[in-house]
């Protein structure tokens, strides 16, 4: 089962990641994820990645598109791999491709978890994360049982600076032009399916689960 997961931010990506990768078993491989670890770490690839992300701009693709390389060479991958946050770019999805040509795998699936502007408005503004585990609430749709305190540890929670609805109309802008490339990439290779992510999360994973269900038929 080899995935690419892609959503534009508050499509509800990372809550369907963690159901898949429970399910199935296979690694979860966000480069967004492996570049703060990098950083945490003082590893010479958090080394430079840090100032690239501290601009939110893209790291270079040398380096992305290595350390892909070489997390999709590990055995843990021979059962399948989701990939989130890779690739942003068509250069990066041909680099994919050659990756994948050279340790003879394909992609099965790339899964659009697509959601319109409005509501991905409503859902970002709405987002609350707690400071000290990461938990993620939602003022709307996934209340905490008591107001700013996280459910789980108890500790605070705060809004992302950029989850303002000035930011957010900038960051969804920015995304939509940026994706929208890759999207059509794939869309002509026959890899994409869109799955509609306005619905509740149980019924998206189920969508989700009939689509993979078809890989072992
Ligand atoms: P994310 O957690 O996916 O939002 O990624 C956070 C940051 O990591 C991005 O703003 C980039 O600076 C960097 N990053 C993650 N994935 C990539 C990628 N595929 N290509 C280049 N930079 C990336």
């Amino acid at each position: 089962m080899n995935l690419v997961l892609m959503g534009l931010p508050g499509a509800g990506k990372g809550t369907q990641a963690e159901k898949i990768v429970d399910k199935y078993g296979i690694p979860h491989i966000s480069t967004g994820d492996m570049f703060r670890a990098a950083i945490k770490g003082e590893t010479e690839l958090g080394l430079k990645a840090k100032s690239f992300m501290d601009k939110g701009e893209l790291v270079p693709d040398e380096v992305t598109i290595g350390i892909v390389r070489e997390r999709l060479s590990k055995d843990d991958c021979e059962k399948g791999f989701l990939l989130d946050g890779f690739p942003r770019t068509v250069p990066q999805a041909e680099a994919l491709e050659e990756i994948l040509a050279d340790l003879n795998k394909k992609i099965n699936f790339v899964i659009n978890i697509d959601v319109n502007h409005e509501i991905l408005m409503e859902r970002l503004t709405g987002r609350r994360i707690c400071k000290d585990c990461g938990a993620t609430y939602h003022l709307v749709f996934n209340p905490p049982a008591k107001e700013d305190s996280c459910d789980r540890c108890g500790g605070e929670l705060y809004q992302r600076a950029d989850d303002n609805e000035e930011t957010v109309q900038t960051r969804l802008d920015v995304n939509i032009k940026q994706t929208k490339p890759l999207l059509d990439f794939y869309d002509t290779k026959g890899y994409l399916r869109n799955i509609d992510g306005r619905q509740d999360i149980d019924k998206v994973f189920t969508d989700l689960d009939r689509l993979f269900g078809g890989l072992h038929e």
